[in-house]
């Protein structure tokens, strides 16, 4: 009896019109792919990008205060950072700030502790573009943490 219902259905070609209906039912809907590079998907509010140092909105001041807790607190000890004190001045003065990007687990927990309000001096940017074509740019030198990382686009 199988047998004769899978030659009747062949026959008639019941699954090829299946597929079809499916096709029909999902062609009219509006395509959900994205045309990236060119067009870039947004993420969702708390995603967590490459890291980023941020500036005081106003003046464009350095809001890190140096004080290290973010390179304390990473499990796989990713970053460096150093500054200096100015004579007179409480708040010491970033020098460098060297990031490992290439180990990095993305936790958050380095701009969770970052302490500076209402501007926190560490964050979690939106950058989502961490591919790069040797070692020795996955280290992040402290322009590039404050400007984002430049994307490199593949050339033959
Ligand atoms: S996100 Fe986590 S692993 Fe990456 S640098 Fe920060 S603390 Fe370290
Ligand atoms: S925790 Fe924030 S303020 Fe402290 S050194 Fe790191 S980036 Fe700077």
């Amino acid at each position: 009896m199988n047998r004769v219902v899978r030659f009747l259905k062949s026959i008639l070609l019941i699954d090829l019109i299946k597929g079809m209906r499916v096709t029909l039912r999902y062609a009219p809907q509006p395509a959900f792919t994205f045309q990236y590079p060119a067009e870039r998907r947004p993420v969702a509010a708390r995603f967590r990008g490459i890291l980023r140092l941020q500036v005081e909105p106003e003046t464009g001041a350095p809001t890190c205060i140096v004080c290290d807790q973010c390179a304390k607190v990473c499990p796989d000890d990713l970053i460096a950072l150093g500054g200096h004190r100015e004579p007179g001045q409480k708040i010491k003065i970033l020098d460098y700030f060297d990031f490992n990007l290439s180990r990095c687990s993305f936790c958050g927990l380095c701009a969770e502790v970052c302490p500076t309000r209402p501007i926190k001096a560490l964050i979690m940017s939106e950058d989502y573009e961490l591919g790069s074509y040797t070692r020795d740019r996955q280290v992040l030198r402290i322009d590039e943490m404050y400007d984002g990382l430049p994307i490199e686009n593949y050339v033959r």
